[in-house]
């Protein structure tokens, strides 16, 4: 009967352990697959070294051939795009796990309280599968390097980050301006926030 007993015991702590173990892995986070469109005549050169440098964070990320900018898009007054009409077109052609990055060289805008065609160097949804960044706005000496910190800072948005208030975090609100030779890379919070959706930071 002690037998008895003390096997069963052992079952049913061996059960525990596995269950344990098997909740551990399923809330393991995958990141998504990111997708990067180039948009217009958006510089190949330029698109292969951002797509380099999040393939250090991410793998699983794609590069696409360029595509033209989605034709309801365009703001004549202002010989520019309009962002959230580029994101609501980018957002249908991807999967479900998949989230999407459009590339512009050209200015890029959106509404913002009371202006209507306010300029922006990018546009995420939060959480979201889709963003936009353009260089336009950037500064000519180390532009490769703000382009990347940008692209990071949107896909932080889709993966459903706010903006940080820590002047060094890439999180940082642009608030109009260009901080980006300021931010250094993201702060511990919002680090560990990405690093549980999956992305590979140190
Ligand atoms: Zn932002
Ligand atoms: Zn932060």
């Amino acid at each position: 009967m002690k037998y008895c007993f003390l096997a069963f015991l052992f079952i049913v702590l061996s059960c525990t352990q596995r269950k344990n173990g098997s909740v551990d892995t399923s809330q393991q986070a995958i990141q998504k697959v990111i997708v990067m469109q180039p948009l217009g005549s958006f510089k190949i050169e330029q698109s292969q070294k951002v797509f380099a440098a999040i393939k250090t964070i991410n793998p699983k990320v794609v590069l696409r051939p360029n595509i033209p900018f989605p034709e309801n898009s365009y703001y004549k007054p202002r010989n520019r795009y309009r962002a959230d009409s580029i994101i609501k077109s980018l957002k249908n052609n991807i999967g479900k796990d998949s989230v999407i990055v459009g590339l512009s060289n050209s200015d890029i805008s959106t509404t913002k309280n009371e202006i209507k065609d306010w300029g922006v160097m990018g546009l995420g949804y939060k959480p979201g599968k889709a963003c936009v960044v353009s260089d336009f706005r950037l500064s000519v000496t180390n532009k490769n390097q703000q382009f990347y910190k940008l692209v990071l800072h949107e896909l932080g948005h889709t993966a459903g980050l706010p903006h940080c208030k820590i002047k060094t975090c890439l999180m940082r609100d642009a608030e109009g301006g260009n901080p980006l030779d300021q931010e250094k890379s993201f702060c511990k919070d919002c680090k560990s926030f990405l690093k549980n959706k999956g992305w590979q930071l140190i």
